[in-house]
């Protein structure tokens, strides 16, 4: 991708889609590009009086969207993941440039992973049942849908996040306002502008702004559902404003994931896809793998191949081509990983590699492996979201699983064994939405459209993807009909 094309691609005004039409706002939020610092361009910063417009235009589409047939919708979504796709490097560039990201990353973010969603569940049946059909009455169960639906985002795959709720949301005859996240409006605002004479006006609307337009969205009375993408804090606010009007929710939240290494388990092998977990997107993944429990007796060994298979992970701007971690998405989550890192090493752990951001301008933290670290340090604590791996010793497994479930967060978790039948065992044990097994958020079943995805605890509310996740855009209707 050329510097000129991506030039001309940040030139071309950022606007809103409100009711079918482009619309700017009277202010706007500058974004910027964490490799270099620099505000690069500006998005629209939505006014409350534009999301009231957002909203009746949501509710008028309603009407008529629910009532159209799952052909005409999948036609619809069909030609919006063949969209999406075709634009994917102009997009994948503004994604790199917004969010940091290496571009073959974002590009297949916007190729494979969110048009992936529109097809996937444009294919998923959402059959109604007949529960009695006897002589006397015939009762059915069908899914309605609930009408306008807030999908807001967190800002580490801003495109793949915004259609995989807006893809099941339309697919059961929701309307759809999309609030991207303020770091990462750009390809998302882009996105929605090229989709939008595909589909009538008001099904799907979008509107940049700040964390005030989230939290005028969760409490409007006129939004029936809020599908929310982000940290556990702001779920919590989320589900307290919601309360008075009684939204549904899903809410995808923070995760801490363990990851248990057995005495017998093929360290070599394990150790490169332990990274891939912890540091693929610069560790901005909410299941990536988090916390390494290692067995005493073979800590030594995992800690040098850990290091051994990060030293060929190359920091730098996501458009070079050599690059596997770009800078961090943000200030606040470099500083919050600047943090961890140096209470960690105060207290005495030891840092086998990384543990200090590269000079100069941009975001950039190398991967960083943190030994000899136990629980009480926020590195292992907290969710760093970022590239800073604690790897933690253990003597028996019992105590190793008490200690994965200690967190408050449960997304996923994983076992690391020779005996793939008895990690089986040990993985059921973990309080956690997704267990795997010698393997951690790995391809392709990591964010398959079939498989639902959410977590435990304080990780979230309801699961995405699946159909659980296609039902939770729905209600059941019965129709009770005496013969
Ligand atoms: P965030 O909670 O700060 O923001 C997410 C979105 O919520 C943004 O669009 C923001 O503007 C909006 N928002 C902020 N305050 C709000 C409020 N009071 N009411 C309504 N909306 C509000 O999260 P983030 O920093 O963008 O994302 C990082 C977090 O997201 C991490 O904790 C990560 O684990 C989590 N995450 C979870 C998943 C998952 O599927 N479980 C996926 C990706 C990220």
């Amino acid at each position: 991708m050329s510097n000129t094309r991506i030039e001309a691609l940040l030139e071309a005004p950022f606007v809103m889609t409100i009711d079918g039409t482009s619309v700017t706002a009277p202010k706007t939020l500058g974004v910027i590009n964490p490799a270099t610092e620099e505000v690069i361009a500006e998005c629209p910063d939505a006014t409350e009086a534009q999301l009231e417009a957002a909203i009746r235009g949501a509710r008028a589409a309603f009407a008529s969207w629910s009532q159209t047939s799952f052909e005409e919708r999948r036609e619809i979504m069909l030609g919006m993941a063949d969209r999406v796709a075709a634009a994917a490097r102009d997009l994948g560039s503004l994604i790199t440039a917004e969010q940091g990201k290496p571009f073959a990353a974002a590009v297949t973010e916007c190729e494979s992973m969110g048009p992936g969603s529109l097809r996937g569940f444009s294919e998923m049946e959402l059959a109604s049942e007949v529960l009695i059909d006897d002589d006397a009455r015939r009762v059915e169960l069908h899914h309605r849908p609930l009408g306008v639906v807030a999908a807001i985002v967190a800002w580490n795959y801003p495109v793949h996040t915004a259609l995989q709720k807006i893809a099941p949301a339309i697919w059961a005859g929701n309307t759809v306002i999309l609030k991207p996240s303020p770091f990462t409006p750009l390809a998302t605002l882009r996105m929605m502008e090229q989709l939008r004479d595909l589909m009538p006006p008001g099904v799907v609307q979008t509107l940049s702004g700040g964390h005030e337009m989230g939290r005028w969205l969760s409490a409007h009375p006129g939004i029936a559902k809020i599908s929310f993408t982000g940290s556990t804090p702001t779920g919590r606010h989320i589900m307290a404003s919601s309360a008075e009007s009684l939204k549904h929710l899903t809410l995808e939240l923070g995760g801490n994931d363990a990851g248990i290494v057995l005495p017998d388990a093929d360290v070599e092998a394990a150790a490169p896809m332990i990274a891939q977990s912890a540091f693929n997107n610069c560790g901005q993944v909410c299941h990536a793998l988090k916390r390494l429990f290692v067995h005493r007796s073979r800590y030594a060994e995992m800690c040098d191949a850990l290091v051994r298979a990060v030293s060929t992970m190359h920091v730098g701007d996501g458009m070079e081509e050599s690059t596997r971690l770009g800078p961090l998405a943000n200030r606040m989550q470099f500083e919050i990983i600047d943090r961890l890192v140096t209470d960690a090493r105060d207290r005495g752990a030891r840092i086998l590699c990384g543990g200090e951001p590269l000079e100069g301008a941009g975001y950039f933290y190398p991967p960083t492996i943190v030994a000899d670290i136990e629980e009480g340090a926020p590195l292992v604590d907290e969710e760093q979201f970022g590239p800073a791996l604690p790897v933690l010793c253990y003597e028996t497994v019992d105590e190793a699983v008490e200690r994965a479930n200690a967190s408050d967060k449960g997304l996923s978790g994983s076992v690391w064994t020779a005996d793939t039948e008895a990690g089986a065992r040990v993985a059921a044990r973990l309080e956690c939405g997704t267990a795997w097994i010698n393997q951690h958020s790995a391809q392709p079943t990591a964010n398959h459209v079939s498989i639902p995805f959410g977590g435990f605890k304080a990780s979230g509310v309801g699961r995405e993807r699946g159909l659980l996740g296609l039902l939770a855009y729905t209600q059941p209707q019965v129709i009770n009909l005496r013969k």
